[in-house]
């Protein structure tokens, strides 16, 4: 694959969702759903445990008003037994109303006395009855040895039709009132339906048995000494209005005795009423001699009730991060895609641009060198020719100078001293093109170098000439005859450009420089200085800022002073002012330990 189709590939596929994107994403969309499920079940759980409680508590309180019932007559029983197990009518009366039923007890149609006699002996029990009340009877007729009618009911306008009812004219009634009598506890009868409901709601009978001389200890001696009970009637109906009309319930009921119901509110006529409900239950509870089941379900205002939107708003609130996330990663992706692509644009342009310099540098580079070549070649070859010319303008001047005339004696002056300063310049050319050719770099004292310059320029020393060489100058890496003449030109300019009359003060030494890779050497004079506008010139070839009558020179000095001190990785520069001298610095390397091992063994 070419490194187009590689790089292209590469662009492409920043720009798409890369796998730490996905496993982010997948990472966060697992704890969405583990958070949506613990906080669904945590929901479910608390609002089963709240239909259980509201179950137990339905169940409890038909418990406890039943017991209210059971004291009710209980308290009847009590009030016949303090008597010597006799009450009157009259007695009764009085004692219900004390009882305040329907103020106290909610759901109780009345409370009453049945009587326990043998059958043959009820002609006489009318008798005893009639007297004070003229039309009393005992119904139905039946063929049990023993009667249970009911003798006084209170209110008694409600319940007239009730009175002189003998239980043992039904199996259900009369099975009651005998478990009641032979146990000594409340029973309560299955499902009947009462004399007195005109409605014919199913209705039942709470009975409290009651004893001669107090409460018997045996079955014998109950049946023995049994003499009737205390009884209230019930329409379950009432019963439970009474019972749960102040709870404020989420839960419908139904109670059921075998097959017969005696409460419903499992119907869809029913307000609340929830076909599908959320949560059911069957209790079994027995009371007072029969087993009821309490079947409960969660109504409608329940379902209401525990619509809680937590576990959705989690889910919904995920989701919505999840999409936040994507969208996110896409555009980061996007970025990231195009971003690249601008990079890769710009290398290549950069790359394009780098070789385009490459290639003009390579040209300059040959150019320069073809230049410095001809230059070389040039004075080497004019050198010859210019010595030629020399030679015999002096050899003309020595031996034929008294056969020009004047103006040929001046013509011929003019001769020798162009064709000298031709050798000078021709000289100094060729030591330009020669400089920094090929530096041979060795670790060398600095101080021999400018020792070497000072004797090479011995010549010019005279009395007004006054060098200062500092003391401890550096170690330097430097081709040696070179880096020598570069202080030797300096030296000699700052000789050579003195102030007229004043003595030339020359001072060399040399200044850490900012790296410490690096020192810097100065040749400071007292000279006639520079003018600013002129200090970038000074270092062109050819470049003079004096006539050649004023000071000599070819104006090559300082250029070769340049090349030698860049071949060698320096720089030079200059401080001056015109009537306050010069200082000309320049950096050469350091020997360091690492430049030592850099130099190459010969
Ligand atoms: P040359 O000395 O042969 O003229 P250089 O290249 O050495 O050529 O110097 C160029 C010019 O810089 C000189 O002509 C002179 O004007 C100026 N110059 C160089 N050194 C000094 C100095 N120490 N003081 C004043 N002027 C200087």
């Amino acid at each position: 694959m070419s490194t187009v189709t590689r790089e292209r590939r590469r662009i492409e596929k920043a720009g798409t969702l890369q796998w730490f994107h996905w496993v982010v994403i997948s990472l966060s969309l697992c704890l969405t759903l583990v958070a949506w499920n613990i906080s669904h079940s945590q929901i479910e759980e608390k609002v089963e445990r709240q239909f259980n409680r509201e179950a137990d508590q339905v169940i409890e309180l038909v418990k406890e008003r039943m017991e209210l019932y059971e004291n009710a007559l209980w308290s009847g029983v009590a009030m016949i037994q303090a008597q010597g197990g006799e009450v009157s009518h009259p007695e009764w009366r009085r004692y219900s109303r004390e009882l305040r039923i329907d103020h106290k007890y909610p759901g109780v149609n009345g409370i009453g006395v049945i009587f326990s006699r043998p059958t043959i002996e009820i002609p006489d029990l009318i008798e005893e009855q009639r007297q004070t009340r003229p039309d009393f009877r005992v119904f139905p007729e039946h063929d049990e040895p023993v009667s249970l009618p009911i003798i006084y009911v209170e209110p008694e306008d409600v319940n007239s039709k009730a009175v002189g009812l003998d239980m043992a004219h039904e199996t259900n009634r009369y099975r009651a009132a005998l478990r009641a009598r032979d146990l000594g506890t409340a029973q309560i009868t299955g499902p009947i339906v009462l004399v007195q409901d005109e409605t014919r709601t199913p209705g039942f009978l709470f009975y409290t048995p009651y004893y001669r001389g107090g409460d018997p200890e045996t079955l014998e001696e109950r049946r023995e000494r049994f003499l009737g009970m205390v009884y209230a009637p019930f329409v379950v109906e009432e019963l439970m209005k009474g019972a749960l009309a102040s709870q404020n319930r989420h839960v419908g009921l139904r109670i059921q005795d075998g097959d017969d119901v005696l409460f419903n509110e499992h119907e869809v006529v029913k307000e609340d009423f929830d076909p599908e409900p959320l949560f059911r239950r069957t209790d079994r509870v027995s009371l007072y001699g029969r087993e009821w089941s309490f079947d409960i379900r969660s109504d409608q205002s329940f379902r209401s009730e525990q619509n809680n939107a937590q576990p959705l708003t989690i889910l919904i609130g995920g989701l919505f991060i999840e999409a936040l996330l994507i969208l996110l990663f896409v555009t980061i992706s996007r970025t990231n895609r195009r971003a690249l692509a601008y990079a890769d644009e710009a290398s290549k342009e950069a790359i394009a641009k780098a070789v385009e310099l490459e290639q003009l540098n390579a040209e300059l580079e040959r150019s320069n060198e073809e230049l410095e070549h001809f230059a070389y070649v040039a004075s080497h070859d004019l050198q010859e020719p210019l010595r030629m010319v020399g030679s015999f303008a002096e050899l003309l001047d020595a031996q034929y100078a008294d056969s020009f005339d004047d103006q040929g004696r001046k013509w011929l002056g003019f001769m020798t001293d162009g064709a000298r300063r031709m050798q000078a310049l021709v000289r100094d050319l060729l030591t330009f093109s020669r400089a920094g050719r090929s530096i041979e770099m060795t670790p060398v004292d600095s101080r021999e170098l400018i020792d070497l310059a000072l004797e090479n320029l011995a010549h010019s020393l005279e009395d007004e000439v006054r060098i200062e060489v500092k003391p401890d100058l550096p170690r330097i890496l430097a081709d040696a005859g070179q880096i020598s003449s570069v202080f030797q030109n300096l030296i000699s300019n700052a000789i050579k450009f003195r102030r007229e009359g004043a003595p030339a003060v020359v001072e060399v030494g040399f200044e850490e420089g900012r790296s410490s890779e690096k020192c810097i050497f100065y040749v400071r004079d007292e000279g006639i200085g520079i003018d600013e506008e002129f200090l970038g010139r000074i270092f062109v070839i050819f470049q003079r800022l004096h006539g050649k009558f004023e000071y000599s020179g070819t104006g090559l000095g300082l250029a070769i002073c340049k090349k030698i001190v860049e071949k060698h990785g320096g720089r030079i520069w200059v401080w001056s002012a015109p009537g306050q001298g010069s200082t000309f610095y320049f950096s050469i390397p350091r020997v360091t330990e690492e430049t030592l091992h850099a130099i190459p063994t010969p």
